[in-house]
């Protein structure tokens, strides 16, 4: 009980005054072979971080929505569970995702990196070359109506860029015939609450987009 009184405390210094309700059966939409890359990634050595990971971290959720979220690399917590965003940062990232009436479970999470780099240090460019083929084929796979970038690397990596997450996030992008709106990475909210509010304004515009989107009649 305590625990989700706190989380209506937290949605209302972020400015939520309602939640939508899930809008998505359990039932998967076709994954394509995501199985297929999944056990490609879990024998992958194409770059030195295969040499101090415990384990690979693929994706979390699922296809079902077609909303996907792109994030940097795992960490200590993710190395070590084998799934993406499980930390604080994932704990904030599943209240995101669950303020815009979505459950975590029917959106498609992953990372640039399927790999944790040692003591959660930025992703190097040769790395982010030998892996960012794994996040394309998911992607094509995925087929995702939407894609929120989750901070400077995703974005960058996704967008070919290296303008600064303050100036993009927010705004809509279009990576391969996709939409795609960066926003602040959950880490980084973690360590600048002051920043929730211009998330959650990213945050009601990823959902506008998404819906809107939707009612295209090619996205179902
Ligand atoms: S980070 Fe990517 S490219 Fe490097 S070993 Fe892991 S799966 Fe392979």
């Amino acid at each position: 009980m305590k625990e989700i009184e706190t989380y209506f405390r937290y949605l209302r210094t972020i400015g939520v005054e309602f939640i939508e309700p899930g809008p998505f059966s359990a039932a998967p939409s076709a994954c394509g072979d995501l199985e297929e890359i999944g056990q490609e990634v879990a024998a992958c050595t194409a770059c030195g971080l295969h040499k101090t990971r415990i384990q690979t971290v693929f994706a979390g959720g699922s296809p079902s929505s077609g909303l996907m979220f792109v994030g940097e690399a795992p960490g200590a917590d993710e190395d070590e569970q084998g799934k993406p965003f499980v930390g604080r940062a994932g704990q904030l990232l599943t209240k995101m995702i669950e303020a815009i009436g979505f459950r975590r479970e029917d959106v498609y999470i992953a990372n640039v990196l399927k790999c944790r780099p040692p003591k959660n240090r930025d992703p190097l460019p040769d790395e982010v070359a030998a892996c960012e083929g794994y996040l394309k084929r998911q992607i094509a796979a995925v087929k995702p109506v939407i894609i929120c970038a989750l901070g400077t690397h995703a974005a960058h990596t996704l967008l070919r860029n290296d303008t600064p997450i303050s100036r993009m996030r927010g705004r809509i992008y279009n990576y391969e015939g996709v939409p795609l709106i960066p926003i602040y990475h959950p880490s980084f909210l973690l360590r600048s609450p002051a920043n929730k509010k211009e998330a959650w304004e990213d945050l009601q515009k990823l959902r506008d987009e998404y819906w809107r989107l939707k009612k295209k009649p090619d996205n179902g």
